[in-house]
């Protein structure tokens, strides 16, 4: 049972969100008649009801009531250059006049897929869908047929979309021996899907070795964030990716990296900073500028299953998509890869460093139990003080702090801060210094607020 204290704190914090969302609250209430939710993805959507967010300026955000905010969602880590980069601008609107799609090979999609291979030198071939989730369904599916073997491992706790065979510990499971327990995300994904998909612990070699041995020769491939991302921003154990990049070798089995988000870490991804060579990378998000992508792409042997000269055979792979490599993202996603050259790369992840120091502090200023993980440009905060390893790591904190994250984040949004509701911080490029510090205040200003409610209702986390 809440105190009456801790019941007063969410109260005057909703009341705030209120008083600044009116106009948001009116057109949540007619989104919902025609939008399951008032929206059309989960990850715009947070309670009460969200803002409604009217235009973006480099790295602002101005909401239909009137408010400005310092975006630090940047759509879930793509906008790496906030709002309305001048050079994505011109790209795009040149490209628009020429057309959209012209449904012919076009000069601006090799050009993009030149830029990537020369960025990763894993990668020596792409093919372009419009979303993440369509890369790594291609590539595990790449996978499948290069090695002709049907099962994949995945980590406990890494999201790779929303297709079927991914769909399958997201939310950690209940450990058992050591190993995650397998569950389905949700219903509507057929329980055939567990066949075929094994999950180890994150950072965890011993588990991983065990699960290649008991399936011996069946495991096409390895399918994993390099750093876990959605489930608690957690870079890998020094020595982990090596590790793993030999188990699949020892055990014939092909690795593939989702980079969807990590990519922003350097020009090469997280396997450049990291010198671990996938066979296939999933890429989405910041390559675009700002428009839906999708990307896989890897070793030319493999990636030429995709080659529709490719004799034809159980291992020659179809691959369709009305809007892939479609004109309009490529020339914006080129103008974006070039903007984000080794001088941008540095800027947010030093500004990102600043903001886990800051936000570290902070924790320790007011006296609750809490810390900041992550890499470079992306952080996420946890509540305990438990080390972060596994996903499971990250779940506990988000159990033992009940609603905390959630209040952290309207009142943070009145503060004038909008961040990932789950408590993700993403930097871009317009950022400097005078944003961070902003953030850390307000940072600091609510967890004066929330420190009582914490006392109340998880007291455990009280310095
Ligand atoms: N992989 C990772 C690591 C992601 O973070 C995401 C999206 N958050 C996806 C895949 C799916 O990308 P999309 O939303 O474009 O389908």
């Amino acid at each position: 049972m809440k105190k009456q204290g801790a019941e007063k704190i969410k109260k005057d914090i909703l009341a705030r969100f209120a008083r600044i969302t009116k106009q948001a609250k009116k057109h949540d209430a007619r989104a919902k008649r025609r939008l399951p939710g008032g929206d059309t993805r989960n990850a715009s959507y947070y309670t009460p009801y969200p803002a409604y967010m009217e235009r973006g300026k480099g790295c602002y955000l101005y909401d239909c009531d009137g408010n400005r905010y310092i975006d630090f969602v940047n759509n879930y880590t793509s906008l790496i250059h906030g709002h309305g980069h001048a050079d994505i601008i011109k790209a795009t609107q040149a490209q628009l006049k020429k057309g959209t799609v012209l449904c012919s090979p076009a000069v601006v999609t090799y050009q993009h897929a030149e830029l990537l291979c020369k960025r990763i030198p894993s990668v020596d071939m792409v093919r372009y869908g419009n979303s993440g989730t369509e890369a790594t369904l291609f590539a595990t599916r790449a996978a499948r047929a290069f090695t002709q073997k049907d099962m994949i491992i995945k980590m406990d706790g890494g999201y790779h979309g929303s297709h079927d065979l991914v769909e399958v510990n997201i939310r950690p499971g209940t450990p058992a021996k050591g190993m995650p327990i397998r569950h389905l995300e949700g219903p509507g994904i057929p329980k055939s899907v567990l066949k075929d998909i094994l999950v180890a612990p994150f950072n965890d070699l011993n588990a991983l070795e065990t699960l290649l041995k008991k399936y011996k020769e069946k495991i096409a491939a390895i399918i994993m964030e390099p750093m876990i991302g959605s489930l608690g921003m957690i870079p890998p154990q020094p020595g982990y990716l090596k590790g793993v990049r030999n188990l699949c070798n020892r055990y014939n089995a092909l690795l593939i990296f989702d980079e969807v988000m990590t990519f922003r870490l350097s020009t090469g991804g997280l396997q450049a900073i990291s010198d671990v060579e996938p066979d296939l990378t999933a890429l989405a998000k910041i390559i675009g500028g700002g428009f839906p992508v999708g990307a896989f792409g890897g070793r030319a042997e493999i990636m030429a299953l995709f080659d529709p000269t490719f004799p034809e055979g159980p291992r020659r792979m179809g691959h369709s998509g009305t809007f892939n490599g479609n004109n309009i993202t490529m020339a914006a996603g080129i103008a974006a890869l070039k903007a984000y050259n080794k001088n941008a790369v540095n800027k947010i992840n030093r500004l990102g460093d600043k903001l886990r120091k800051g936000f570290n502090k902070a924790f320790k200023t007011v006296g609750i139990k809490g810390q900041c993980t992550g890499l470079g440009s992306m952080t996420q905060v946890h509540w305990g003080d438990r080390n972060i390893i596994t996903a499971q790591d990250t779940f506990k904190g988000m159990i033992e702090s009940q609603d905390l994250q959630t209040l952290l984040h309207l009142d943070m949004m009145c503060r004038g801060i909008f961040s990932a509701p789950r408590g993700m911080f993403v930097i871009s490029t317009p950022m400097t210094e005078k944003e961070i510090d902003k953030a850390v205040k307000a940072f600091e200003l609510s967890l004066k607020v929330l420190k009582p409610y914490a006392a109340d209702v998880a007291p455990g986390l009280i310095a």
